[in-house]
């Protein structure tokens, strides 16, 4: 390619961003001349269809939703000459948009949107299994993207979604894309969510594949449904042998990509806020140069195209007719922790215990989803804090075994996160200088634990499955109340009417 051509392909790119980075004004490494490929990312947008707001700024202004994600898009695809958009997996859970049938498909209204942005591929999360495997299909088959993943198969040894890989080509840039998914999908469903399916490991699955990707490409991407801390693990036993991962799942903010083991890494949030933008200037089979940012797709100045604004708006009217009651009066802000005590979390625990009639209650913090402000609280609002569809259970353990909980989850708050959210129970602990969690004082009821009584407790079907990593010991004749905790909660909610709630030290740390 000529110098002049190669420049004023470079000159739009230079426009949108010279502010950024990690960027060598036309001249690339080892003079060679190469093309500029753009990759726009999302990741866990979670059913946010519409506009959330921004928290974290005065006035709280709306960010993100598909009108907003529509407009970002196409503006940053009318800057370039070469472009792709891709997804990172767990679209579904967040909003009730992921359980309302659209076009005879549950959640099939990601997918209807996912398609008007033209998206040109897409990997799968563990959420986008929460329905079970035959939604997933039906949300597959909808897709006018290639769905990707490299390392699920179904019975006859098939690409579950069809497709391992994608090749796309750009200009002169042929760019492979590869899904995957991680190997320990099943601890996050619900047991015999994928039955059949085997998945395999991410790392053995790229192997089999990459040589037939490498020869057919000149930059290859892992679209990855994994966290940011196995992409950096995968790129360390990939060193340079793949260019770029686009990654999900830790929901982390990769405000700038950051280059591991000679591989560019890149995730953009979560919640459908942010979309990610990553430059690669392709040169030899490889990439020359890169910048990347994360774009805050702010709803106010976004003028979405009628048709995405037509059906968000229906979704819209849909939603607010089925969950936009007021059924509450929250008085104080309702926050959650994974790594402490939090009144959400707590105030959940409360009535799931009362409900089943338990001595104690525990859920999984991951298992609560939003924070809400004081005011109003609408049906809308406690399927968004408990978007899952787990069912209350009820089982009798010991009072060894409830220590044995707790030892878990004290050790659960040292090592950064996961923790139970609790009720009945109160306990007190502290970091030994070793850094180990050591619990001191456990009490049901006001009193203290005895080892060898037996106790009733209440959780939900999801922790009661995977009780090796909440638990500590494996619950007995597990019995389900018939109820999701949703519903219970929001009946809860309800009959409250006005809520008050507060941290009271239930998982005291002591300094
Ligand atoms: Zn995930």
């Amino acid at each position: 390619m000529g110098r002049s051509k190669q420049l004023f392909l470079l000159f739009p790119v230079l426009l949108a961003g010279l502010a950024l980075a990690g960027f060598s004004c036309g001249k690339e490494p080892g003079g060679q001349a190469g093309q500029w490929v753009t990759i726009l990312h999302t990741n866990d947008m979670h059913g946010k269809y519409l506009a959330t707001p921004a928290g974290w700024i005065d006035g709280n202004p709306p960010i993100g939703g598909f009108a907003a994600a529509n407009f970002y898009v196409d503006r940053e695809r009318r800057e370039v000459e070469r472009s792709l958009l891709l997804d990172a997996g767990d679209f579904m859970t967040g909003n009730p948009i992921c359980d309302l049938e659209y076009d005879g498909v549950q959640g099939g209204g990601m997918v209807a949107f996912m398609n008007l942005l033209g998206y040109d591929a897409v990997c799968l999360g563990n959420h986008d299994f929460d329905h079970k495997r035959k939604v997933t299909s039906q949300l597959i088959a909808m897709a006018e993207m290639p769905i990707l993943l490299a390392n699920v198969f179904d019975e006859s040894g098939r690409f579950f979604t069809g497709k391992g890989y994608e090749v796309f080509t750009l200009g002169d840039v042929r760019v492979g894309v590869i899904g995957l998914l991680m190997e320990s999908l099943p601890g996050y469903l619900r047991a015999g969510s994928v039955d059949g399916l085997r998945i395999e490991p991410e790392l053995a699955a790229i192997e089999r594949i990459l040589d037939e990707v490498d020869a057919r490409t000149d930059l290859i991407i892992l679209l990855t449904h994994v966290g940011v801390d196995a992409d950096e693990v995968m790129a360390e036993a990939l060193e340079g042998r793949v260019d770029v991962i686009v990654g999900g799942h830790s929901h982390t903010r990769i405000e700038e990509p950051v280059r591991r083991h000679r591989i560019v890494i890149c995730q953009a949030g979560a919640n459908n806020r942010y979309l990610g933008r990553l430059d690669v200037l392709v040169a030899g089979d490889s990439v020359a140069s890169y910048r990347g940012q994360l774009i805050p797709m702010w709803r106010s100045e976004a003028e979405p195209d009628p048709r995405v604004a037509i059906l968000a708006k229906q979704f819209d009217q849909q939603i607010d007719e089925l969950y936009g009651e007021v059924i509450a009066e929250l008085k104080t802000d309702w926050f959650r922790s994974s790594e402490g005590e939090s009144n959400l979390g707590s105030w959940i625990a409360d009535r799931m215990r009362e409900v089943a009639g338990a001595d104690v209650a525990v859920l999984n913090s991951g298992g609560i989803r939003k924070s809400l402000r004081q005011g109003w609280i609408k049906v809308l609002d406690i399927q968004e804090i408990l978007p899952f569809d787990n069912v209350l259970v009820r089982f009798e353990c010991t009072g060894k075994d409830l220590l044995a909980l707790v030892r878990e989850n004290a050790r659960a708050a040292v090592g950064g996160g996961g923790i139970l959210q609790v009720s009945g129970i109160r306990y007190c602990w502290r970091r030994a200088p070793s850094g180990e969690a050591v619990v001191e004082r456990v009490e049901v009821g006001g009193v203290p634990v005895r080892g060898d009584r037996m106790y009733v407790v209440a959780s939900l079907d999801y922790t009661a499955a995977h009780w090796d990593r909440y638990f500590g010991f494996e619950p007995r004749n597990v019995e389900s109340l018939g109820v999701t905790v949703t519903q219970a909660i929001t009946d809860a909610v309800r009959e409250a009417a006005v809520i008050e709630s507060v941290v009271d030290g239930r998982m005291e740390e002591m300094r």
